[in-house]
């Protein structure tokens, strides 16, 4: 299924909470005289977004990730700070198709981005500034040809050019909440040699490998000057 889809389930559901809100308190009559019917709709429909979410969301097969403990990652933030997953990989909105295996990391604007790992820097953008269809990223090639990508930098929010070989745990940019985003956070993921696709990765600092969403995670990415 692709985003469209899942985007139109996502906002009808986003909107039957604000009809429910407003049948509750501005329309009391409306509600006590429909009560059973309306509880039954909106059971109907919330345990099937509840089993769908659960089914066709998040990763689907833990043995596609490399082992945790031969992992070149690590969490793109400095050490010893906890943040939130937000999305994790093929979540239900937009982590589909070639950004299914992305993860939305919570972080306030302007907070220093470290290198997940160590690689030269082949793409830089940060000239957008806001929401909307284009974001500034940076894009790092690592010594196996994968592709580190990190987005919705600040404008102007790059600390490394086009060329610069950074290590790990090397501030790259300040995190923002430009293109498409309602929250500022990070998007990670990585790609193949070819940057057809995102691949599975695992984070060497994270217990289980993988991040998952609506869960919080230290880092253990010690930065560098
Ligand atoms: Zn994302």
């Amino acid at each position: 299924m692709t985003w469209p889809i899942l985007g139109s389930i996502f906002i009808s559901s986003l909107l039957l909470v604000l009809v429910f809100l407003y049948l509750i308190f501005a329309r009391p009559a409306i509600w006590r005289r429909n009560k059973s019917r309306i509880s039954s709709f909106y059971i109907a429909w919330f345990s099937s977004y509840f089993l769908f979410v659960v089914f066709f969301t998040g990763p689907q097969d833990f043995h596609h990730y490399p082992p945790r403990i031969d992992s070149p990652y690590k969490l793109p933030w400095k050490s010893g700070v906890k943040r939130l997953v937000v999305q994790g990989n093929r979540s239900f909105t937009s982590h589909r198709d070639r950004h299914r295996y992305a993860w939305d990391f919570l972080m306030a604007t302007g907070t220093q981005i470290l290198a997940a790992r160590s690689g030269t820097v082949i793409e830089v953008s940060d000239g957008y500034d806001g929401i909307g269809l284009n974001s500034n990223f940076i894009l790092l090639e690592h010594e196996d040809g994968q592709r580190s990508g990190y987005y919705h930098i600040q404008q102007k929010g790059s600390l490394v050019a086009s060329g610069d070989f950074v290590t790990q745990g090397q501030p790259i940019a300040l995190s923002g909440m430009v293109g498409q985003t309602m929250f500022p956070h990070l998007h990670f993921l990585v790609f193949n040699k070819e940057e057809s696709t995102s691949i599975p990765v695992t984070f060497n600092d994270v217990l289980e490998g993988v991040p998952l969403a609506g869960r919080f995670y230290v880092s253990g990415n010690v930065q560098r000057p």
